[in-house]
């Protein structure tokens, strides 16, 4: 199975489009993330008494924990309109002077996954965020003038899976530094709940503990579960999500009850079989299991540390005593951390 086609991928899937009425709109509809949340709101009204622009924001986590909502957010708060757009999507310098230059004060403007964009790109964005201004080089070799462009007092808000991947000089214009964490499974309940709520789906607490369990932490992954388990529901519980109808549908989706599914089985069980559990090297794994370094660090592994399964050392990835239980497997090995 390839990663993209995962029902417990956390990126972004084309059928997540009808996600939008599960956004929440508001700091107090966004649920978990308290101390991320306290600060933000700290420096939203700071700004806000100074009459100025908020300062530009870092928010770092694995995908699908809420950054673009949390983004919109802080756009409504301070009265301004959010402008998404991403790393990879900025190939030129004009790409992102064109942006920059249409935003109005107070506008929020998104880069998602801020860590790739080219660095010609990225030095624009350094004057851009320090002095409110660009400056643009019209024509070519000895006619070439630079034209010095004012921006208006915007906010920047840069998202990316690790802040360790930022160029220093980028990273430390940012003013506010934000890591958004997993959520335990009481809040993924709560967002569950919230959003069954809003698409009208009836289900029992039980049943959105069930499926917040499942969910590795990530909302948008508790979202997508809901909705495929109610399809189940309708079938076979009059509708009704229960406990019992989610354990059902998501163990037929091999789903199980940690959230783990076939890809993250078989890694465990590669690392364990054939490297006694490691430690296991990243581009070793990767080959083992056909994966890209990258997606094994951003996707797999926060889940499967959070939960007490792997543990990354300076010689490699070592399975714990933990996932040798859950997978029924005697753990003999002795750890060398
Ligand atoms: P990211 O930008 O980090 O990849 P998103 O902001 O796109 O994640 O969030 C994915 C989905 O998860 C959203 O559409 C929203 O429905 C849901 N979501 C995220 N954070 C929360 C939260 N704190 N409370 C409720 N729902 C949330």
């Amino acid at each position: 199975m390839d990663y993209e086609n995962r029902m417990v991928s956390n990126e972004y899937l084309p059928e997540d489009d009808g996600d939008n009425p599960l956004r929440p709109q508001t700091m107090a509809d966004y649920i978990g993330q308290t101390k991320v949340k306290e600060n933000l709101q700290v420096f939203i009204d700071a700004a806000r008494l100074r009459g100025e622009a908020l300062d530009h924001v870092l928010l770092y986590g694995p995908p699908g924990l809420g950054k673009t909502t949390l983004a919109g957010i802080v756009a409504g708060e301070m009265g301004g309109t959010l402008r998404i757009t991403a790393g990879p999507a900025l190939e030129r310098p004009g790409d992102l002077a064109a942006l920059l230059t249409n935003l109005d004060s107070g506008d929020v403007l998104f880069i998602d996954e801020i860590h790739r964009l080219p660095r010609t790109v990225e030095e624009i964005l350094y004057p851009a965020m320090e002095d409110f201004a660009i400056d643009i080089i019209n024509g070519k070799g000895q006619g070439a003038a630079s034209i010095h462009l004012p921006l208006p007092r915007f906010t920047l808000i840069g998202a990316t899976t690790r802040a360790g991947q930022l160029s220093a000089p980028l990273r430390d214009r940012f003013g506010v530094v934000l890591r958004l964490e997993l959520y335990s499974p009481q809040e993924l309940a709560q967002i569950v709940t919230r959003s069954a709520h809003i698409l009208d789906i009836p289900c029992e607490p039980d049943g959105a503990l069930e499926v917040a369990t499942r969910s590795r932490g990530t909302p948008r992954i508790a979202n997508r579960l809901l909705k495929r388990v109610r399809d189940f529901a309708q079938v076979i519980s009059d509708g009704i999500i229960t406990g019992a109808c989610a354990r059902q549908a998501l163990d037929r989706l091999e789903v199980d009850e940690l959230g783990l599914d076939m890809v993250d089985r078989r890694m465990l069980q590669a690392m364990i079989r054939h490297y006694a559990g490691g430690p296991v090297g990243l581009d070793t794994l990767a080959a083992v299991i056909g994966e890209e370094a990258v997606t094994i660090e951003d996707v797999y592994e926060p889940y499967l540390m959070q939960i007490g399964f792997l543990s990354r050392t300076p010689r490699g990835r070592i399975v714990l005593p933990a996932a040798y239980e859950h997978l029924g497997i005697e753990y003999t090995g002795q750890l060398t951390l």
